[in-house]
């Protein structure tokens, strides 16, 4: 039974590995296809599918786009589009415009506080990447501050704490019509990562069912097999594809491995059939 991974992250976002030693790695693991799938950005789909190429590894073009939903930040997987679709550079653009803005008001914030950091800063070290919180994170664990990127988050990152920015967000239906005239699919990330109840799950799923969204997420690192199940059942009651992926973003997270993300994850090279019918 072949083994797959449909969300990973590389240098091109907040990921550890390049996009090449990411289809490495992918092989290494012995998977047969890896989605790349950086934070609002193609950037590292053709050095990818090059690398995919010349391996033998199957590579998925594939982006998620941070995505606002009533006032929630909710994450769309888009797969299977043509990167060089017209209609996808200047959403693209927005984006990465708006993240231009967040990140110099975040740096300005911390040298207020006489953290020596500098947006400019940021995109020399990391030149090509989707700059954002994960990058500041690294910044202030070399200045003392905090002892891991999730501390990082946990002490200044995350809403509610002091070096936190409110960010745009593209709005869903206008992202899912995005990819879909650049000729994708789309999926709904992670679907416990925003904290609904059940009620409001679901009206996520209604809606997400209007706009056209192809699947959801169903398989993330350390969903139990009753959270699985649990959501299985979900996207079968609103015809939805069944997806599943790591998260994987190397050094950033290392608990979480490329295909098997927290030990218990496996996704089954038939989701991705479906996902190309
Ligand atoms: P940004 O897009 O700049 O707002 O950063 C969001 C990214 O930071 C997410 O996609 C995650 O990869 C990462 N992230 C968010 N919250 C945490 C956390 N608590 N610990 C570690 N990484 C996080
Ligand atoms: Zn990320
Ligand atoms: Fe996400
Ligand atoms: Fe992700």
């Amino acid at each position: 039974m072949k083994s797959i991974d449909l969300h990973a992250h590389t240098t091109k976002s907040d990921g550890t590995l390049t996009p090449a030693e990411l289809v490495l790695l992918a092989k290494e693991s012995g998977l047969a296809a890896v989605a790349v799938t950086d934070h609002d950005t193609v950037g590292g789909l053709a050095e990818a599918r090059e690398e995919g190429e010349k391996l033998g590894v199957e590579v998925v073009p594939g982006i998620e786009v941070s995505t606002g939903w009533q006032h929630t930040e909710i994450h769309l997987l888009g797969y299977l589009f043509d990167p060089a679709a017209p209609e996808l550079t200047p959403a693209i653009e927005w984006v990465i415009n708006d993240r231009r803005e967040r990140n110099e008001k975040m740096a300005a914030l911390m040298r207020a506080d006489g953290i020596p950091v500098t947006a400019e800063e940021m995109y020399r070290r990391y030149p090509e990447s989707t700059v954002g919180r994960p990058h500041f994170a690294v910044k202030l664990m070399e200045c003392g501050l905090a002892s891991s990127v999730k501390d990082a988050f946990a002490r200044y990152l995350a809403p509610g704490q002091k070096y936190y920015v409110r960010r745009n967000h593209i709005p869903f239906d206008r992202a899912v019509e995005i990819l879909r005239d650049s000729g994708g699919k789309t999926v709904l990330a992670h679907p416990f990562q925003y904290r609904f109840d059940d009620g409001r799950l679901r009206e996520l799923l209604d809606y997400c069912r209007n706009v056209g969204v192809a699947g959801m997420e169903c398989l993330y690192s350390g969903y139990t097999p009753e959270q699985e199940k649990y959501l299985e059942a979900l996207a079968g009651d609103y015809g939805f594809l069944v997806t599943g992926g790591s998260d994987f973003h190397g050094g950033h997270k290392p608990e979480i491995k490329l295909g098997t993300g927290t030990g218990g994850l496996r996704v089954p090279y038939e989701l991705l059939e479906e996902l190309k019918k």
